[in-house]
């Protein structure tokens, strides 16, 4: 595979000697002490952060500003000549230079949204993955969000840094995009939900989380190039309502911009996206820092909304070094908005309480017993089960046989790859795996799913074959009572999959076991969705996504039935890429640097909301999910008042074992006057045992209702009979009510 390099971004920069020493030579004067600091105004608690960074602002020289939007990549690039500064932290993607005489400390940045990341080299740490975003957002439960987030700002915290690149909400609209494994999904709410939860959970260690990519990064070919056209509304009401509402919920201290252009302009110089929709319309009031190498310029980057430069050695030139200076000096950059721009570095140190609670350098303390049980209770809830014919699982007690195979399930659990890997605790558990080059290696986590069925057999004899020849494999299958086929798709930054089949002739693999043995069962290890050719030949389907930390013994458990699985898909399954707005994705992975245009007409009609509209039939819906139980639905009723839509329903577990259901609420507008027939209004998913019923009472958006109106910047519900349905996926609805709503608007903000 030839897969682009993140520094083949470098090699394409003319740049001299980029030793990373700061613009502006440090204080010679020894740092006060937090004492000496304590009776400073800014340092006073009971002012806001707003307040605070208006004293401390008042204290800076010119050369202290321009250091605090000024970021380094934490990493030496030995054939850039680039050597990370030294008080940055080892193989880490950030670090920006504080103000020690003010108490305002150095910004050691990591990523990423599964956990500490580590650039790849030869001293990667060692720490908990989450599973992937993909996977969280499959939970559809913001509490299962947030605790992943706390863990893993806690492990951030323990490492000495107080930011983490963690937040990426892009909307899943091109399946084949290699990073939607980092995102939440296909839905506006569903990612924006749970994205903010995480980012809560990780802000609660008193570090910042950083909302990204900002915005309509949805594909990774081309992605430093390509130019996004979409409408204004169709965009409020799609990639960037995700974001509206990520930032809503989980308050981020900071949102990276993009790599890609909009409306020709790139992202971290686009007006419209910084100063307009994210500062202006949505309020924000932290800062924007640049995606690493998405700086392009000094004047047009400061004064359209970017705050920080990020990751120097990967863009053209230190645009926000010397060069904002003399701007500044030049009066292209007004002095008030550099003010601005390291004020709003300052707000959101104090507002998530950075310079309060500071990080005081790595700790190595992290409970890593107690971090893999938080990943492992991620990786149960998000596992979705897609197919479960004659109950072929949770695998039955009194087998002799049971054959595994493929995907290295004897020792480990596939991740997914780039800026966001999280190296394992015990190292790799597949070694020599590439690319030799970023985003590579490909990582398996040491979490045995073999050894997790092998603990939970009984006396069945458990045998591994590893995939290589269908032929061999067929004749174990053919010889066992019980097939389990591990089938892997990695995916990873900078580029996306060519197609939706599986690689490495595993459709063959399945084929053949499942002909051998129709009890067959499969686990996919996929970043996204993946096309099964062979589904009507197997028993079971388990889709697993990317486990993280405790994957193989979260996938035994849920294989035993020792858990339910109560997963639900955040995106669709399609049949063929033949349904997708774009059959084949535009750009050309072999061109990196080919400028083209991708054009969005679906708009806002993305995932199952273009599959409703062109009344396509994908191979598994948005929502879907199996469980070992059944629920029903009673009682559903929808009222409006005081502005608000609220809609009541009954739950009852109807079957004989404890289980979680996702009840998802879908409305639908008087005269399919929307984008597409309906949208998802509200979800809701809670835990019911045996018999046991619950009544549900959940609100839907007014955004959710309504058609963004670009010319006022308002929402409008037009007044009539709407259709509320109570639903177990986007295709199962279990209920439907109407309700009558009065002309509304509300503002760009849903308020
Ligand atoms: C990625 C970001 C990441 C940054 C720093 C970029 O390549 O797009 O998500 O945070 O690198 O590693």
């Amino acid at each position: 595979m030839t897969v682009p390099r993140k520094i083949g971004l470098i090699a394409a920069c003319a740049l001299g000697g980029l030793m990373a020493s700061p613009a502006f030579a440090q204080q010679p004067a020894p740092a006060p002490t937090r004492q000496e600091l304590a009776g400073k105004p800014w340092m006073n608690t009971h002012l806001s952060a707003a307040e605070r960074t208006q004293l401390v602002l008042k204290e800076m020289t010119q050369e202290e500003k321009l250091r605090l939007v000024m970021g380094y990549f934490g990493t030496d690039l030995d054939g850039k000549h680039y050597k990370r500064p030294k008080e940055s932290l080892h193989q880490s993607a950030g670090f920006v230079y504080g103000i020690p005489r003010l108490g305002i400390p150095n910004q050691w940045q990591t990523d990423a949204g599964v956990g500490v990341a580590s650039q790849r080299g030869p001293n990667v740490r060692e720490r908990t993955s989450l599973p992937s975003g993909m996977n969280t957002a499959a939970t559809w439960n913001p509490e299962v969000g947030f605790a992943g987030g706390a863990m893993i700002g806690a492990e951030a915290r323990s490492s000495g840094f107080n930011e983490m690149l963690a937040g990426g909400v892009n909307l899943v609209r091109e399946p084949r995009n290699g990073r939607n494994f980092e995102y939440g999904g296909e839905d506006p709410l569903l990612a924006g939900t749970i994205v903010g939860a995480q980012i809560k959970g990780i802000q609660s260690n008193h570090i910042i989380s950083t909302l990204k990519h900002y915005a309509l990064n949805d594909q990774e070919t081309g992605r430093n190039f390509l130019n996004v056209e979409i409408d204004d509304a169709a965009a409020r009401m799609s990639d960037l309502l995700a974001f509206q509402i990520a930032n809503e919920q989980g308050n981020p201290g900071s949102v990276m911009c993009s790599y890609n252009r909009l409306d020709g302009i790139y992202a971290c110089e686009n007006p419209y996206l910084l100063n307009e929709v994210l500062k202006g319309d949505w309020g924000f009031k932290g800062f924007v820092m640049s995606d690493w190498g998405a700086t392009h310029s000094t004047v047009q980057a400061a004064n359209n909304g970017l705050d920080q430069q990020s990751g120097v050695p990967f863009d053209k030139s230190r645009y926000f070094g010397d060069a904002l200076g003399e701007a500044v000096a030049n009066g292209w950059v007004p002095q008030k908005r550099l003010d601005d721009m390291a004020g709003r570095v300052l707000y959101a140190m104090f507002e998530h309480k950075l310079i309060d609670d500071p990080v005081t350098g790595p700790k190595n303390n992290i409970d890593f017993a107690a971090h893999a049980k938080v990943t492992q209770n991620d990786a149960e809830e998000g596992m979705v089960l897609l197919k479960n014919d004659n109950a072929l699982l949770p695998i039955k007690t009194g087998l002799k046989k049971i054959a595994i195979i493929g995907s290295h399930a004897d020792v480990g659990v596939l991740s997914g790859g780039g800026s966001s890997q999280v190296y394992p605790v015990g190292g790799m558990a597949v070694k020599g795996l590439g690319p030799d080059s970023f985003p590579g290696p490909t990582v398996y986590f040491p979490s045995s799913p073999l050894k997790a069925i092998q603990a939970r057999a009984g006396g069945a004899q458990v045998t591994f074959n590893d995939g290589s020849d269908p032929a061999v494999a067929a004749r174990l299958a053919a010889s066992s009572d019980l097939v389990i086929v591990f089938a892997h798709q990695w995916t990873a930054e900078a580029f996306d999959v060519p197609n939706l089949s599986l690689p490495d002739n595993q459709d063959a693999l399945i084929a053949a076991v499942a002909k051998a043995n129709p009890h067959t069962a499969v686990v996919l290890e996929t970043g996204g969705a993946v096309l099964m050719p062979w589904l009507k030949d197997v028993g079971a389907v388990l889709e697993a996504w990317y486990p993280g930390t405790s994957g193989g013994e979260a996938i035994g458990r849920v294989l035993f039935g020792e858990v339910n699985p109560s997963g639900h898909l955040p995106i669709t399954f399609p049949a063929s890429e033949q349904q997708l707005p774009r059959p084949v994705l535009d750009g050309d992975p072999k061109k990196p640097e080919l400028r083209f245009d991708v054009n969005y007409s679906e708009g806002a009609a993305v995932g199952y909301k273009w599959f409703d509209l062109k009344g396509l039939k994908p191979l598994f819906p948005f929502g879907y999910g199996l469980s070992y139980t059944s629920f029903s639905y009673d009682g559903l009723a929808a009222h409006w008042a005081d502005g608000q839509l609220t809609v009541s329903f009954t739950i009852k577990n109807t079957g004989a074992v404890a289980g979680k259901d996702v009840a998802q609420v879908y409305v639908a507008s008087p005269k399919g006057s929307w984008e597409a027939p309906k949208r998802l209004g509200a979800f809701q998913k809670l835990a019911l045992k045996p018999g046991e019923s619950r009544k549900v009472s959940v609100k839907v958006d007014p955004r959710l209702l309504a058609m963004y109106q670009s010319k006022d910047k308002t929402w409008k519900i037009a007044s009539g009979e709407y259709q509320v349905t109570v639903a177990r996926s986007a295709l199962d609805p279990q209920a439907s009510v109407a309700v009558k709503l009065p002309a509304t608007t509300v503002d760009v903000n849903g308020k």
